[in-house]
């Protein structure tokens, strides 16, 4: 069965790399249009104008509106342009990132994510959202980033909960590959890779070993890197769950398969009360519905469901919102889940929206079996 591989050019980490920004951007010519909302870039001020005057380069501010939409990309790329811009850098959190991504349309894209929350920026794919904040689509472009780049002095100063809720995503991420693995690969990577979406893959060995990578990294040092960003600390412990939230569980993720958790958080965009939390936070929950729906063992949700509340994950509703939404609320979403089919089809079993806002609920109750125990 075909096997195929996604991943960004290169891949760049560590202390005081965002003064080496220059160095990539010399690459394709002098100046970039830079993508990443006023805060955000207020933030680097003093790296960027250092490694431009190094590299002698010119940054083109964009004045990011923040929103993710079409309209946005439409009036970038005309500045690209106008200003004759040899390449794209996307410069803050997932919304800058996808941005950047959808101007460049996979070419001379420079990714420099400030906040560790969510697998998005060494992928090939962007989320669309409406104006009214729902989910549009997922849309793939042809190639990968050319470079990410992570400044761990500038990350490791964000607020924690951002760290933490990357810990979320990348919790999923070998479930998810895993579910995908026993289905019949990737929809992601195929669709990537050929015209045929419907052709089958099976994940490469490279995937599943860091999807696997992932999770073992995640258990094992997630508390100390919460702590060290709190003390705002680049300890080894801290790095290492950088790698994981973005390289790791972005490989992981584009290789290995999405499944059943960010498939109800795709739907969950539906419901209006989950509106102020964080996808990595959404996807952790989403996580515990996955493993009801798989019918996990409860030794083996014991092990994720307790390292979640340790770390200040979501486990419950309450957490992400869902107490306050009503049963049609809850049905609508399943509806909706289910009707799109990407990624849920990646699991390895048929599921209704009847049997998902049944496990939806008894998820919920997860707290009160495990904690009562
Ligand atoms: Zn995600």
């Amino acid at each position: 069965m075909r096997r195929v591989w996604v991943s960004p050019a290169k891949y760049v980490q560590g202390s005081g790399e965002l003064e080496r920004l220059g160095f990539f951007v010399k690459i394709y010519g002098k100046s970039a249009l830079l993508i990443g909302t006023k805060e955000d870039i207020e933030r680097v001020r003093p790296q960027l104008r250092t490694t431009a005057e190094k590299y002698e380069i010119e940054f083109i501010e964009s004045r990011f509106s923040g929103e993710c939409t079409k309209k946005e990309v439409d009036r970038l790329k005309e500045m690209v342009f106008v200003k004759n811009c040899q390449c794209i850098v996307g410069l803050g959190g997932g919304k800058a990132l996808d941005m950047a991504k959808g101007v460049a349309n996979g070419q001379n894209l420079i990714l420099v994510p400030t906040i560790a929350a969510t697998d998005a920026p060494t992928s090939s794919a962007t989320v669309f959202y409406n104006e009214d904040g729902t989910l549009e689509n997922y849309t793939y472009f042809s190639q990968s980033p050319s470079v990410v780049l992570l400044d761990s002095d500038v990350i490791v100063k964000a607020p924690v909960r951002f760290l933490v809720a990357g810990m979320g995503d990348a919790l999923s991420t070998y479930y998810e590959a895993f579910e995908t693995s026993i289905s019949f690969g990737s929809i992601q990577a195929a669709k990537i890779c050929g015209e045929d979406s419907e052709l089958k893959t099976c994940s490469t060995l490279a995937a599943k070993s860091i999807a696997k990578t992932c999770l073992e990294v995640v258990l094992k040092d997630g508390i100390a890197a919460k702590e060290a960003c709190i003390e705002n600390k680049v300890t080894e412990a801290f790095e290492n769950i950088l790698e994981a939230n973005t390289l790791l569980s972005g490989l992981g993720f584009e290789n290995g398969g999405l499944a059943a958790a960010h498939a109800i958080h795709d739907g969950m965009t539906l419901i209006d009360s989950t509106r102020p939390y964080l996808h990595g936070e959404k996807i952790a929950f989403c996580l515990l519905v996955q493993f009801v729906l798989e019918n996990r063992s409860i030794e083996e949700i014991k092990v994720i469901f307790f390292f979640m509340k340790k770390v200040g994950l979501p486990t419950n509703f309450a957490a992400v919102g869902l107490d306050k939404a009503t049963e049609a609320e809850l049905f609508k979403a399943a509806r909706a889940i289910c009707l799109k089919n990407d990624p849920l089809a990646n699991m390895s079993m048929k599921i209704s929206p009847a049997e998902l806002v049944s496990a939806w609920i008894e998820a919920d109750d997860l707290e009160t079996l495990l904690t009562l125990e």
